[in-house]
């Protein structure tokens, strides 16, 4: 199957209607988005497209997330992405608005991709007489390096290694087994603490790192019936469903970045650029493939399975309607339908 690229255009912020920036962007309906502005006028076609207007569980049941939340369940790679500029919604649509705050809850019906898709796990897990073991793993990769967001102490760089039989895999990272709604929101809650974000002109809470949660689902094995015993026990399956929030995509000069930052800023543009040249290869076909360069980035190689080997990506692309945000959006529209060609074997 092909990844869904879905977009989804937030509302204008408080300060951009302030400053009365127009808007730019519009859904025609039917997966179309028409930017249109000055010397620019385009449509671009996508499965779905998400306004506004659209609430956040109007997202989690249109984009197919449901769906893929299933598919983990019956033991395939799932991956699910939000990429877009800084402030464009990546963390609000995974996250929704108050995660990184811990003074007050969430309201429910704001909360994100995640905690939505957690709850439905839990549901299905339940229904199945909780035959399902649920763990969460959750990394960072900040300036080309991957910290584990679950262990507690000051952050340490990860190695990233790569086997035969389980490809690139993370050595030592932590796992942590949860069987309720609130322990695995309440890990998510923690490691989002822990990222690394900074503030500058565009985001006050922008993220300057990748944050990866992968929850592992692995269906228990089952007591053999006596009719099963020759053929050897019951094999156990293992999906899994990861979440990865990049970071977002920016111009140095835009942000005001310097020193530190804009060492970030060029880490997180380099592995976006991979990610970008591993999609555009992978979407030409099959047969006039060249070698996919994975190995460019810690983010390629983490997501090689689930962009190119067996696995089933749901992609959100994130931007602004704003004037000011144009050739960010341009940007990650192009990126987006780019990714629409690349199709996977699962
Ligand atoms: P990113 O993670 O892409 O940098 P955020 O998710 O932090 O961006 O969003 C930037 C700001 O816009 C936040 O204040 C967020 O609450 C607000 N926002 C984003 N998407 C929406 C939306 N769909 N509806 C309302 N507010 C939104
Ligand atoms: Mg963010």
């Amino acid at each position: 199957p092909r990844p869904h690229p879905t977009v989804r255009v937030r509302p204008l912020t408080g300060t951009e209607a302030r400053r009365g920036d127009q808007r730019v962007v519009h859904s025609l309906g039917d997966g179309a988005v028409h930017v249109s502005a000055a010397r620019h006028d385009a449509t671009f076609g996508f499965s779905a497209v998400f306004d506004a207007g659209a609430s956040q569980e109007a997202v989690f049941e249109g984009s197919g997330m449901r769906q893929l939340v299933e598919l983990a369940i019956d033991g395939f790679s799932c991956t699910v992405f939000a990429f877009g500029q800084t402030g464009s919604g990546k963390t609000y649509t995974l996250m929704g608005p108050l995660a990184q705050s811990d003074t007050q809850p969430a309201s429910p019906a704001l909360l994100g991709l995640m905690q939505r898709s957690f709850t439905c796990l839990l549901e299905q897990s339940r229904s199945r007489g909780s035959d399902l073991a649920l763990s969460a793993s959750y990394l960072e990769i900040y300036n080309e390096q991957i910290r584990d967001l679950l262990s507690p102490g000051p952050p340490c760089a990860l190695p990233l290694r790569w086997s035969k039989t389980r490809g690139f895999y993370v050595e030592n990272q932590l796992s942590v087994e949860f069987e309720s709604l609130e322990a695995i929101v309440s890990l998510l809650l923690q490691g989002s603490q822990r990222r690394r974000t900074s503030a500058h002109a565009l985001n006050r809470h922008s993220s300057r790192s990748h944050a990866l949660l992968t929850i592992h689902v692995r269906s228990r094995a089952h007591h053999s019936p006596a009719w099963a015993l020759q053929a050897g026990p019951c094999p156990s399956k293992q999906g899994t469903l990861c979440f990865v929030d990049l970071a977002g995509s920016e111009r140095v000069k835009e942000t005001g970045s310097s020193g530190e930052l804009s060492v970030e800023a060029n880490s997180i543009n380099r592995s976006l650029l991979a990610l970008g040249h591993c999609i555009s290869l992978l979407a030409k076909p099959r047969g006039k493939r060249t070698h996919i360069p994975y190995r460019d980035s810690k983010l390629t190689r983490l997501l090689a399975r689930s962009l190119g080997g067996s696995g089933i990506t749901l992609m959100v692309a994130c931007i602004s309607p704003s004037s000011r945000c144009l050739s960010e959006t341009l940007s990650t529209l192009h990126y987006a339908s780019r990714a629409r060609r690349v199709t996977t074997r699962p």
